[in-house]
């Protein structure tokens, strides 16, 4: 079975752990990769000589890191489609999809390019006589990203271009479930040219996270994952003294308003809904419909569900590719079974499909829950799948108050053709990320990725500005270079002339 490395000073190491994890096929079910852990000594010998990298790399000219950054866009660029190939295997989605997932991988490469534009400080000339202040952004140094299953490229590039061109190492411990593009991505950066030391994958689970969180060489931990997880890290590394970003889950809502296009509501639930089989962290897992939207809406995603291509994600026309794992489609499939017991009406039941062929491979197909109650688990818990519930309220007012009232707050949408309500939805509704008439309204790189509530714990969203924030410390410099004189200028109290 082929061994999905770690990779540790420059080049591809097995893990010495004992520990694995094998992946599987999701789409036959099949095992196709055997991915072995780092041990406790590779891990000491990856953060020791990702920290004499960084020693080096943070006096590395702009000019020369940049350099690097470009390079590593092209072979991103060049490769994008092993890339999408490698991420479809192990993943399961589509082609398209990966594709569209390196597309965003790409952007934020590009974002960091102009690493020399978004590192310029602030100077003021002569802010008391004869005295300059101004600040300038330094590395934070050896930064941690822990990273999900569902991005196994794109995750990954929200952190690393933008902590390299400010001139950290990057650690990445990626999914144990889908973990050979973080290797592909590592030989791209040796590629490119990035000195050894200054990248590095270490495979593990949750025994791993834990030794990163608190070790001595580890200065900043990047997360995103689920909001159990998202909340342990952000708890522990803070109390070891690290900066932490740690982004959780995810409940999105779509609210559908009376005088929207139902048609386009439609085609945009079922999109945002069943896209990578509802695995996407921005995926509409609710439709809020206001009535008398929600008759009209229901039957109009119904209709759309019927023709949609279901099966495994490198085959061509294939719209929609089965779950990661086995547990993780009984655990999906379980969900459907509870809303039903709690009084959903179950309006389409992917339960029962079969795809010909791939009869081992973990497929539910697209479900539609009707008059879903805020009060039930399917609406409470984050489903991660391509499970998709219909709420139905009276008015707008309702409507903001259900998705306020949810704990969490990654990505919303609103669909109308009033413009005023849907600048009343963008001020009033409790959420990071937000779409008019856009249904997965994840911002562009040079803007920042984050939720609120607990879809995000820490201060800084990832990429855009706030990466570059969250990836270099400030400091202030207040300085005078006075004339010779004679005269002595001892003054205990605090300055008051000019
Ligand atoms: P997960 O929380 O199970 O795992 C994420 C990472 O944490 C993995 O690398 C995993 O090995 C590690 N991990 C798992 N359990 C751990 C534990 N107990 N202690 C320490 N580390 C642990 O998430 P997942 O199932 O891989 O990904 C899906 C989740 O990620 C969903 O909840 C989804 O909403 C969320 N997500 C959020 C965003 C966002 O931007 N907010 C983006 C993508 C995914």
């Amino acid at each position: 079975m082929r061994r999905v490395d770690n990779w540790i000073g420059g080049a591809a190491v097995a893990g010495a752990g004992g520990r694995a994890e094998i992946v599987t096929d999701p789409a036959d079910g099949e095992e196709i990769a055997r991915v072995d852990f780092a041990s406790p000594a590779q891990v000491n010998e990856a953060l020791t000589g990702a920290r004499a990298a960084f020693e080096q790399w943070r006096d590395t000219s702009l000019a020369a890191r940049t350099k690097v950054l470009f390079a590593f866009r092209q072979l991103l660029d060049a490769r994008r489609d092993e890339v999408a190939a490698v991420v479809t295997a192990e993943h399961g989605k589509t082609r398209d999809d990966a594709l569209g997932e390196v597309q965003r991988a790409l952007e934020v490469v590009e974002f960091a390019c102009g690493a020399p534009h978004l590192l310029k400080g602030a100077h003021s000339d002569n802010v008391s006589t004869g005295v300059d202040a101004y600040s300038i952004h330094e590395p934070v140094g050896v930064v941690v990203g822990i990273t999900p299953f569902n991005f196994p490229a794109m995750v990954p590039a929200w952190m690393f271009p933008v902590a390299l061109a400010c001139g950290n190492a990057f650690v990445l411990k990626p999914s144990e479930k889908d973990p050979s593009a973080s290797l592909f991505m590592a030989q791209m950066w040796a590629d490119a040219g990035l000195p050894e030391g200054l990248f590095t994958v270490l495979h593990g689970d949750r025994e791993l996270v834990e030794a990163l969180l608190v070790h001595p060489e580890v200065d900043a931990v990047s997360f995103v994952g689920s909001t159990p997880v998202a909340r342990r890290i952000y708890d522990t590394a803070t109390g070891a003294g690290k900066r932490v970003q740690a982004l959780g889950g995810a409940k999105n809502h779509m609210v559908v308003l009376p005088d929207a296009d139902l048609d386009v509501a439609a085609d945009a639930a079922v999109s945002a809904a069943y896209g990578s089989a509802g695995e996407r962290c921005m995926a509409i897992s609710v439709v809020v419909a206001v009535e008398p939207s929600a008759d009209g809406l229901v039957e109009r995603i119904t209709e759309r569900i019927g023709d949609l291509r279901v099966g495994a994600g490198a085959e061509p026309g294939v719209e929609m590719g089965p779950l990661v794992t086995a547990e993780h489609l009984d655990r999906v499939r379980g969900y459907v079974g509870v809303g039903e017991s709690e009084g959903a009406r179950v309006a389409v039941d992917g339960r029962d499909l079969v795809v010909d062929g791939h009869e081992k491979g973990y497929f539910l197909g697209p479900t539609l829950l009707d008059c879903v109650d805020p009060a039930m688990t399917v609406y409470r818990d984050e489903i991660f799948g391509p499970v998709l519930s219909v709420v139905r309220v009276d008015s707008f007012d309702e409507a903001v108050a259900v998705v306020n009232a949810n704990p969490y707050g990654n990505g919303t949408a609103v669909f109308t053709n009033d413009g005023l309500a849907a600048r009343r939805y963008q001020r009033e509704v409790q959420v990071g990320m937000i779409g008019v008439n856009v249904p997965i309204p994840a911002p562009m790189a040079y803007y920042s990725f984050g939720g609120w509530k607990q879809s995000l714990f820490g201060d800084a969203h990832v990429h855009g500005t706030d990466g570059v924030r969250f990836y270099t410390r400030t400091k202030a410099i207040t300085a005078r270079w006075p004339e010779p004189s004679p005269e002595r200028a001892i003054e205990l109290g605090f300055p008051t002339a000019t």
